[in-house]
């Protein structure tokens, strides 16, 4: 008798790095306290006044129903007034706001509400790993659009061949970038709108940086680019922007028809987001827009980023400061493979970072380095580098 087998849908998802990661890291801690700068999970605590607010709602006895899938009225509508007053960009919170348990949850579900098998998702590479899972999990084709330094980390979408333009029906971006910490400037959505109109594509980007910008820079909206509401919609989350990753709630908002098939799929699977979770969220927005509260994670993470990579110049590891994420990505000395290279500073620092192919073929000859501890934690880190002498070292053959 043959033993059953998992569907064949989970053959090509590529956590496998991940994972493997997290078993040399077992192993590291045998030798030493293992510094994880792996995966990008804030460890800070939402601000005081979001867990007052979450615990007051916990005690009300009417917030323990099935909540709805799309979120409450209050929720969608404090979305939409958050969009007005951060990008000066207009929506309806009945048509054009949705509520997502995380924006994992929006991702890796919009390619199986709007694509099917033998159709084509283009997909940042490298990129953040459920672009290109949703994809396979829905059985449709992957288009990598590379990102490279020389064309500051933006695809170039005149090199997209003519037949890849016709057959796309779907394009996911994501600026601020994760992992390789990029930003865009408004031209570029510009243009992107322009090429979707032509080639009838549907634009997804993904906005989750929004709040963790540097030195005064704050990332536009895709929606503020002109006839973007007409080809696109974006996914924005409170876990990075509000240090809320446990709570699982974020939002899409943008073209109605876009977003109406995702709300079918999603009222098939789930009820949606925990009442208190909700009434959090719009508290940390209205806080926002209030003015009275200063969202604290620009700085915190300039100040981690600057500590950082003035140690790591210091000894010799020069990296281009990003301008927003919790992200540092960094070019490593020639002749190492990124896993390579990434597996021996766990092995002699007990660092532990991610190589940057686990992230698509484009992201070789980098490592992501995630800025998830506090900066004596990271100066820490750089000294065990330095001590290491990895940056000295010959590559192995
Ligand atoms: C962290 C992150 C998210 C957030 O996902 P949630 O499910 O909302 O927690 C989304 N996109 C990118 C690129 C991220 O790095």
């Amino acid at each position: 008798m043959s033993r059953p087998e998992p569907s064949r849908r989970l053959q090509n998802l590529s956590s496998a790095i991940f994972s493997e990661m997290a078993q040399r890291k077992q192993e590291a801690a045998r030798k030493f306290r293992v510094i994880d700068l792996g995966i990008g999970s804030p460890d800070q605590p939402p601000a005081p006044h979001l867990i007052q607010t979450l615990t007051e709602a916990v005690q009300r006895p009417d917030v323990y129903g099935y909540p709805l899938s799309e979120g409450s009225p209050r929720f969608r509508q404090a979305v939409a007034d958050w969009y007005t007053y951060r990008f000066g960009v207009a929506l309806d919170p009945q048509r054009e706001v949705h509520a997502l348990m995380g924006s994992q949850d929006g991702l890796a579900h919009l390619a199986m509400a709007w694509v099917d098998p033998g159709e084509l998702v283009l997909v940042p590479d490298p990129g953040y790993p459920i672009y290109a899972a949703s994809v396979q999990l829905a059985g449709a084709e992957l288009y990598p659009l590379p990102l490279r330094a020389e064309n500051g980390y933006l695809p170039d979408l005149e090199a997209i061949p003519a037949e890849v333009r016709q057959r796309a029906k779907l394009m996911i971006l994501n600026y601020p970038n994760n992992p390789v910490a990029a930003v865009a400037p408004l031209a570029f959505f510009e243009q992107v709108v322009q090429f979707a109109k032509r080639y009838g594509i549907i634009v997804a980007h993904d906005l989750a940086y929004s709040e963790m910008a540097f030195d005064g820079y704050r990332p536009p909206s895709f929606l503020q680019a002109a006839g973007a509401k007409e080809v696109g919609i974006e996914f924005n989350s409170f876990s990075k922007s509000f240090n809320m990753a446990g709570c699982r709630i974020a939002y899409v908002v943008g073209n109605e028809r876009i977003i109406q098939p995702l709300a079918v799929l999603k009222s098939n699977i789930d009820y949606g987001v925990f009442h208190p979770v909700q009434e959090m969220a719009i508290a940390a927005l209205e806080a926002d827009m209030s003015g009275r509260y200063r969202n604290p994670v620009g700085a915190l993470y300039q100040e981690r980023r600057d500590v950082l990579l003035a140690g790591l110049s210091r000894i010799g590891w020069t990296i281009e400061p990003p301008k927003a994420t919790m992200f540092v990505w960094a070019p490593i000395p020639a002749g190492w493979s990124s896993r390579q290279f990434a597996f021996r500073l766990l092995e002699e620092a007990g660092v532990v970072v991610i190589p940057g192919s686990a992230f698509g073929r484009e992201g070789e000859g980098y490592v992501r380095i995630a800025l998830v501890k506090q900066a004596d934690e990271l100066l820490e880190a750089v000294r065990r580098i330095e001590q290491s002498g990895i940056l000295q070292q010959k590559p192995p053959q």
